[in-house]
């Protein structure tokens, strides 16, 4: 994650995570306790949600969601192209067919107006993500589901701590989740957490977390028993360790320091880079409180993949981190199953040639962010100096 001078993203730890971790780690309770219990209940008051459930990873916490809602083999779940590849790949993982629609060029996420044409009898779900921790449209992808009588499933992966009108991400879907991977908002090393509303849909999650045990045998988790042995359906080990959790804990607990930190440094790349007339920055809407994820620009339509990559080689020889996200999950060789061909999604696929992730995370300087502007402003005009 270093490698670069100025990295791409870097996790930022005090003496408060390295406090609580050493106290769980003294604790003699590795996994299935108090931390993960706190941490549970931070991250859903955090999403106005009544339960969370602490799993491994966002993506597992994506996998059980859809084993909870009991999606299969022949469902179809509306999705975006324009994700991490997690987002669909939970919707294979349990044998139904992720059904793409295209992006809103403005949001980056799923279009709202475009999912009633892509409902058939066998669409299960909708799974929103918000991009780039932007909420825009999950209102009314709500409102699509509600109306198609389907869940929508919130992958709130990169959006821990926004919020759209006041109401927190997570909120949105009949279930959400959020993802703890050590480039998040906040990180637990690996980790994610199911949130929602729904008693029995976290109960479910809870087992299947769990090797299928009863949700009741965790406590006994390390003395053995009868709960701890029997096991009701065919569950995976999901389940987050105490060490993980703790960090969590402490990392939540500064929630709002970080969130202000990361909100500075992108306050900064707006400033420095508006004027810009190459470049479109993230759509910033009034009503949203937004809790940065990465920061990324795209170049204005006419560029091609090729010169955006030569625009990253150049910011990476002048060792400042970035990255092309996303490419589209249709085109990736894992999918090319489905037979998608490019111009499937054309805004996604215009989209994803042309997006830069910059360098953030909490603990840039505004040198620095002055530093990776002039960088890029020298790579974008090196690149029309070629085309000339
Ligand atoms: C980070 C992320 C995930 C899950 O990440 P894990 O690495 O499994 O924790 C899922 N979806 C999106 C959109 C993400 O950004």
């Amino acid at each position: 994650m270093s490698e670069f001078e100025i990295p791409l993203s870097r996790p930022d730890i005090t003496c408060l995570e390295e406090r609580l971790v050493l106290e769980a780690l003294r604790s003699g309770r590795l996994s299935i306790g108090p931390m993960q219990e706190d941490l549970e209940n931070l991250v859903a008051k955090r999403a106005q949600a009544q339960h969370g459930v602490a799993v491994s990873s966002g993506t597992a916490g994506l996998h059980l969601a859809l084993l909870a809602l009991g999606i299969g083999p022949g469902d179809e779940v509306i999705t975006t192209p324009f994700s991490f590849i997690a987002s669909a790949n939970c919707i294979r993982y349990v044998g139904a067919t992720p059904v793409f629609v295209d992006i809103c060029p403005r949001s980056l996420n799923l279009d709202p107006a475009r999912i009633d044409a892509a409902v058939t009898e066998r669409t299960k779900a909708i799974l929103a993500v918000e991009a780039f921790s932007q909420p825009m449209h999950m209102d009314a992808c709500a409102a699509a589901a509600a109306r198609h009588e389907i869940p929508l499933i919130e992958d709130c992966c990169e959006a821990l701590g926004t919020r759209h009108h006041r109401r927190p991400c997570g909120s949105f879907g009949r279930v959400g989740i959020f993802a703890f991977y050590a480039n998040k908002q906040i990180t637990t090393c690996e980790g994610g957490m199911i949130v929602t509303d729904d008693e029995r849909l976290a109960a479910r999650c809870r087992s299947l977390r769990n090797q299928g045990r009863a949700p009741g045998a965790s406590s006994t988790g390390q003395h053995g028993g009868g709960a701890w042995l029997g096991h009701e359906r065919i569950g995976y080990n999901y389940r987050m360790s105490e060490l993980h959790a703790a960090l969590g804990v402490a990392q939540m607990q500064r929630l709002d320091e970080l969130i202000e930190l990361r909100s500075t440094v992108a306050q900064w790349y707006i400033t420095r880079l508006m004027g810009h007339s190459e470049l479109i920055l993230p759509t910033v809407d009034p009503a949203t409180d937004m809790s940065w994820f990465v920061f990324v620009v795209r170049l204005k339509p006419g560029y091609t993949r090729l010169e955006r990559d030569r625009i990253i080689a150049g910011m990476r020889n002048h060792e400042v981190g970035c990255a092309d996200y996303f490419q589209c999950i249709h085109l990736q060789p894992a999918y090319a199953d489905m037979g998608l061909k490019p111009g499937s999604f054309p805004i996604a696929e215009s989209v994803s040639e042309r997006t830069i992730a910059l360098p953030f995370h909490p603990r840039l300087t505004e040198r620095e962010i002055d530093l990776v502007a002039q960088t890029l402003e020298l790579m974008i005009s090196r690149e029309s100096l070629t085309r000339e």
